[in-house]
């Protein structure tokens, strides 16, 4: 399967909004006190390079992981810099250039003989924070590479992968393999180093230097399994590396083990939500935009590997929710560490109204993970073409020898509305994902009438109708015609015969319910507390994950009324349901105060100090 080519896309929709947010986030420059004496001015070059320099007044407030800050930074901007300029005013693209040239000579003019960077180190030592930090900058400099062709560049990352090949043999004893489990050293694990895979497979593709590759292939066979995991990132950034071994190597086995592990994570490791905890221990309760980054990757190139539908399904849910909940107003990516506990369904921010921004990870990672969703919204092999995001993406790939040109415009999640245009010469059959709520169609849906779709199987799930909004059918005309939906593998297939395809795709926005087990993600354990015994429900609007705008007291129960009412203002989604005190106030309509509910996504345009998204639901009542 493969991926258009970006310099012939034009974005759209939502997701380029976030882009551009993200892109002008990482431009800015502004001074935060962290602590006395400590100063933190993202993204100024003193900044980046203050854990280059050892600086004891600038840089990020985790301390100095030697290379971490602009090794992410060259990483996001390089992978961000092909949409600027197509989409965006010049202005944007010439700042990401500007930047990344100043940041990257600055990095180079720092590189120690050793070819490592930061404070001095001694021989035969290893040390966890500096090699992870190493490991963003090996990947940041070689995506840079690939933009910019620059040989200095690439001398530089070359360096950098030697001294990687000269000091692997220190983490392969039994005490370098050790992780460190206590609260305050969480981070420390053994894939702060394995997470370099990664950088190591593209330092091989751009130097075809085999030794480089037989180094990612000898650190792959020590990776620790998911129950190992205690910080979620550094595991997750190292199955993606080993997803870049197996683009490369095409050897199995690297499959294989990542089908296994993230059976292990699915079911073991996951919040309700999609995303993840950042760290597996017992007691912790936030999470990490990195991770939910990583994870929606994971997934993405998971399913352009295998085609397995439940990876497409599993990207989407966290992108659509706890990816983008994640993302600050001010376009950066942010941790829910002020207040709440994910086991209960609540987290927040410290500062009402106010995303706690991790301007010195997470703002730069999830621009990389925003960068890259975008190339799969649309993928294609010789005889098919997939729309597997809904999101506003014209342009222009080549098929064998034939350009297919497409335009999709949708105003998903918003709405079940899809309109596609398509041209080319060449015959092939276009595949569009019907979302997995949409996945209890019956074979040939009848058209123009109800469809009473059954609420997806999920631990503990009860029961309930679904109620339907914007529509009571699936309607699918290709050009003009109403035609019966064919679903194979979870995909509307269309066979594109003539010149021009143009398909017009309606479908319910429902809402329903589904109730997750709640596990306690303790280290090394999954003891899960099922939904009979919590009570609690997730609410969805479509793909989306319901908060409410309007606090429930302790203890409320939600209603559902049969069609809430629902209004989209500037954007925005407001659904009205009810609250009540009691199971008996249920059935009295006079009890019921209005809630007003919106997609947790939707923090990033009205950030709230806490998010509450699991629920007692009482059933249907009109
Ligand atoms: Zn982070």
């Amino acid at each position: 399967m493969l991926t258009p080519n970006l310099k012939s896309v034009k974005l759209g929709g939502e997701l380029s909004a976030r882009i551009e947010m993200a892109a002008r986030r990482l431009l800015k420059e502004e001074t935060i006190k962290a602590r006395e004496n400590w100063t933190c001015t993202p993204y100024s070059t003193d900044y980046l390079l203050a854990d280059l320099v050892m600086s004891r007044t600038e840089g990020s407030p985790c301390g100095h992981w030697a290379g971490d800050e602009a090794g992410r930074y060259i990483n996001a901007l390089s992978a961000i810099f092909p949409y600027a300029g197509n989409l965006y005013p010049q202005d944007l693209r010439e700042g990401i250039k500007q930047k990344l040239e100043k940041v990257v000579a600055g990095v180079l003019s720092l590189q120690r003989p050793e070819g490592y960077f930061g404070a001095e180190r001694q021989e035969g030592r290893i040390y966890r924070d500096h090699t992870s930090g190493h490991n963003w900058m090996l990947k940041g400099l070689t995506e840079y590479y690939n933009l910019a062709h620059d040989d200095n560049v690439l001398s530089a990352a070359k360096k950098l992968a030697n001294y990687y090949v000269k000091t692997h043999p220190l983490w392969t004893t039994p005490e370098a393999m050790v992780d460190i489990e206590s609260p305050d050293k969480a981070a420390y694990v053994y894939s702060n180093y394995t997470h370099c895979i990664d950088g190591l497979v593209n330092i091989y593709r751009a130097s075809r230097e085999e030794k480089y590759l037989e180094l990612a292939k000898q650190v792959a066979k020590l990776v620790k399994p998911f129950e190992h995991a205690i910080h979620s990132h550094h595991f997750f950034s190292t199955l993606r590396g080993m997803v870049n071994l197996y683009l490369e190597t095409a050897d199995t086995s690297l499959l294989d083990r990542l089908e296994e592990e993230w059976e292990k994570i699915h079911a073991k490791g996951l919040l309700p939500t999609g995303g993840a905890p950042e760290h597996y221990i017992a007691g912790w309760t936030s999470d990490e935009g990195c991770s939910e980054a990583d994870w929606m990757m994971i997934n993405l190139y998971m399913w352009s590997i295998t085609r397995k539908f439940r990876y497409i399904e599993m990207a989407e849910k966290t992108l659509l929710n706890h990816f983008f909940w994640n993302q600050s107003a001010n376009g950066g990516f942010s941790c829910n560490y002020g207040g709440g506990d994910f086991r209960n369904g609540k987290m927040g921010n410290h500062t009402p109204g106010k995303r706690n921004e991790a301007y010195w990870c997470c703002s730069m990672h999830g621009t990389y993970g925003l960068s890259e969703i975008a190339k799969y919204v649309v993928t294609f092999d010789n005889r098919s073409v997939w729309i597997n995001l809904f999101n506003d993406i014209k342009g222009a790939l080549r098929m064998m020898d034939s350009e297919v040109r497409f335009n999709l415009r949708t105003l998903y999640p918003l709405k079940g509305q899809l309109h596609l245009e398509i041209e080319s010469e060449n015959p092939f059959d276009l595949k569009i994902r019907a979302p997995s709520w949409l996945q209890s169609l019956p074979e040939g849906i009848p058209l123009g009438q109800s469809l009473n779709l059954s609420a997806p199987t999920s631990v503990g799930a009860r029961p309930r109708p679904d109620i339907n909004l914007g529509g009571t059918s699936l309607n699918l005309t290709v050009n003009g015609a109403s035609v019966q939906p064919d679903i194979k593998d979870g995909y509307i297939v269309i066979p594109k015969k003539g010149r021009r395809l143009k398909v017009e795709l309606n479908f319910p926005m429902q809402v329903r319910t589904e109730a997750p087990a709640i596990s306690s993600f303790s280290y090394n354990k999954s003891d899960f507390v099922p939904a009979s015994v919590t009570g609690k429900n997730l609410i969805f609007y479509g793909p989306s994950i319901l908060r409410p705008v309007d606090k429930l007291e302790e203890g409320e129960i939600v209603i559902i009324p049969d069609n809430p009412d629902f209004r989209i203002e500037k954007g925005l989604l407001r659904i009205k349901f009810f609250a009540v005190k009691s199971p008996e106030d249920a059935a009295d309509k006079e009890k019921w105060q209005a809630r007003i509910f919106e997609p947790i996504s939707q923090e990033t345009f009205s950030p709230m100090d806490i998010t509450e998204y699991l629920f007692r639901v009482e059933g249907l009542k009109s």
